[in-house]
């Protein structure tokens, strides 16, 4: 299989092509179509499988088949760590970089105004810790309310570390109606059973 046969739009494939890859993964072979498609995924992969490039690239398409509806936030991607947001925001910029689509990660340990800036400018691709999100949106710096695209990035790793709380309060805010990613490098069956509470008629993919 080849990134070609994807029917992957030409800017986002130049990017691929400037990266030197021309075969997807395994997780991006199966993830890639069915989120093209508008399908929610449930996703068992670790980091290293090239996870991240599993969504951006299907991310970026769908959200410029669509027309933004103003100088709204139109994807949130939250996932557990600081590392992992810059590593997010980094695939976005690389995947995206020639479309029109605005990314930025915001992440607590760090002061805010940058951050509360940036939103002001608009950002259609928000990568968030749950707290630092949270946070903002609470001092009114952002709104969460026109998600068209949710991800739940190592939603393990998110519960090991207390996010529980913080997530099914971002839960609240956003949109029911939303494609909706979650993954996860382990699938017990707590999980399994939170996914329930993010997903709808999830498709599977396992690497
Ligand atoms: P990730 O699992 O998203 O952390 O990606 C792991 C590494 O694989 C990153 O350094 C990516 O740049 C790289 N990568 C992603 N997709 C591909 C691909 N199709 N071919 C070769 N390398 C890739």
């Amino acid at each position: 299989m080849l990134f070609s046969e994807l029917n992957i739009i030409d800017p986002i494939l130049k990017a691929i092509e400037e990266a030197g890859y021309t075969e997807p993964t395994e997780i991006q072979e199966q993830s890639i179509p069915l989120l093209l498609e508008g399908n929610d995924i449930i996703g068992c992969a670790q980091t290293g499988t090239g996870k991240t490039a599993s969504f951006a690239i299907p991310i970026l398409q769908n959200l410029m088949s669509k027309p933004s509806s103003g100088n709204k936030v139109r994807t949130l991607i939250l996932t557990p760590t600081r590392e992992l947001a810059i590593q997010i925001n980094e695939s976005f910029k690389f995947y995206g970089k020639h479309l029109p689509l605005k990314h930025f990660a915001i992440f607590g340990g760090v002061n805010q105004n940058p951050q509360i800036n940036a939103l002001h400018d608009g950002v259609d691709i928000l990568i968030a810790t749950p707290g630092r999100l949270l946070d903002l949106i609470n001092q009114g710096y952002l709104k969460i309310n026109q998600i068209e695209i949710f991800v739940l990035d190592e939603a393990d790793r998110m519960l090991d570390m207390g996010f529980v709380h913080e997530i099914k309060k971002i839960l609240e805010i956003i949109p029911k109606e939303r494609q909706s990613l979650f993954f996860s490098a382990t699938m017990p069956k707590n999980i399994r059973k939170f996914s329930h509470s993010v997903l709808r008629r999830p498709k599977e993919v396992t690497v």
